[in-house]
């Protein structure tokens, strides 16, 4: 089948090389010059990238052992191994990927609209506008989907959170990274310290807004030397988002397949991406094919919703609880991927924790 896919994010070119391996006729359209610029993201991915069986060399940047949590009175480390990559070299890796298998990559490529079943293409070093009728379209063109909105498909009720991060230079540990919880660093979310290396680190944080403010806090808090600044939309995984429409699938942050409890991407996008594949291939229903992972994110979204009531004294609670040995192991049994330890132990079967089902309501 001739497929065209909208966006040379990692998501979507990965998708695009299982495609073209597929025996697909595949080709990416991407509006910026590079893949991978400007960078957007801390580039954290949890041990569960492990299952992609894809070799990191090229993009890993620092390998964490712990993470430290920050509540307004209270500290744990949980013992958590992830990965910090460079998303620049990334989405390369995930690129030429995609061009090993025979993908065409075209950068400088807009989509713009939806006529009937051409799609509008502005080649913006030509200055013209191309029209293509592909077999099948893939939106992965990022939160805010043009694609996903042309053929009808953004869910009007979708949320998304503004991230904003600092690469700043200090003294770090670079064995583990920090997170910081609270109405007054982050009511929405938490505030991170992610080390690169011994004197640089990713420092940031993300709401649904008034990013900014609580961002200039927390650095003038911590008094850290700025070299650059990154910002980006993350959507929220939503429920009710239909994902398939005609012959449009969506990919990845334009379906919003997010963690809600991290707004971590990678990691769901490029399971998702495999489904959407096999789904094509082997005319399976995706929809139906995607629940298991869609499950999970609901679950996240849940969980979101709980945090998003907690107080500082609720913050110091959860985090004094996930301090005692027993409940230790079960984290580290685990990764931030797959939150139901955190939902079974410390809101069902530990009794204490049945005053945050109040939030639930
Ligand atoms: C500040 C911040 C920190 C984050 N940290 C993490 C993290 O630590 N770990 C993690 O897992 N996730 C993180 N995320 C989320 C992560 O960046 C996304 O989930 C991930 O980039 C999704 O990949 P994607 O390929 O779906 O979309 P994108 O990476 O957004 O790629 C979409 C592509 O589509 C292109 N595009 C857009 N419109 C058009 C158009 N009209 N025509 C053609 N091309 C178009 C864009 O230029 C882009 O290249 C973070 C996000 C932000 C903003």
């Amino acid at each position: 089948m001739n497929i065209a896919v909208i966006g040379a994010g990692p998501i979507g070119c990965y998708a695009a090389s299982l495609l073209a391996k597929h025996g697909h006729q595949v080709s990416v359209y991407e509006n910026h010059a590079q893949i991978g610029l400007p960078i957007q993201c801390t580039g954290l991915l949890t041990s569960d990238f492990d299952q992609f069986k894809l070799p990191m060399e090229s993009f890993l940047v620092n390998t964490f052992e712990n993470v430290e949590v920050y509540s307004p009175h209270q500290k744990l480390e949980v013992k958590q191994k992830e990965y910090l990559v460079c998303r620049n070299k990334f989405d390369n890796f995930f690129g030429n990927l995609a061009k090993k298998e025979g993908v065409t990559v075209y950068l400088n490529h807009s989509f713009l609209r939806k006529e009937g079943n051409e799609l509008i293409i502005k080649d913006s070093i030509q200055n013209v506008e191309k029209r293509i009728t592909p077999d099948i379209v893939i939106a992965s063109d990022g939160p805010l989907s043009p694609t996903a909105k042309a053929y009808g498909l953004y869910h009007p009720q979708r949320e998304n959170y503004y991230g904003i991060q600092a690469i700043v230079e200090g003294h770090f540990d670079p064995a583990s990274f920090k997170t910081y919880f609270g109405e007054k660093v982050c009511p929405e979310l938490f505030a991170w310290i992610v080390p690169e290396s011994s004197t640089i680190a990713r420092v940031g944080l993300a709401m649904r807004k008034n990013s900014r403010a609580y961002f200039d806090k927390f650095m003038a808090e911590h008094g850290f030397t700025v070299k650059e600044m990154q910002a980006g939309t993350i959507p929220v995984y939503h429920p009710a988002q239909q994902l398939q429409k005609e012959n449009c699938y969506l990919l990845g942050d334009a379906a919003g397949f997010v963690k809600a409890t991290t707004l971590g991407g990678l990691v769901p996008g490029l399971r998702q991406a495999e489904i959407v594949v096999d789904c094509i291939s082997n005319h399976k229903n995706y929809q139906q094919e995607v629940q298991p992972l869609a499950k999970k994110l609901k679950l996240h979204l849940l969980v979101r919703r709980i945090l998003d009531k907690f107080s500082d004294r609720d913050w110091d609670t959860l985090v004094s609880y996930i301090n005692q040995p027993k409940v230790q192991k079960v984290f580290e049994k685990y990764t931030r991927d797959n939150p139901i330890p955190l939902v079974m132990m410390a809101l069902i079967k530990e009794p204490r924790f049945l005053r945050f089902g109040k939030y639930l309501v």
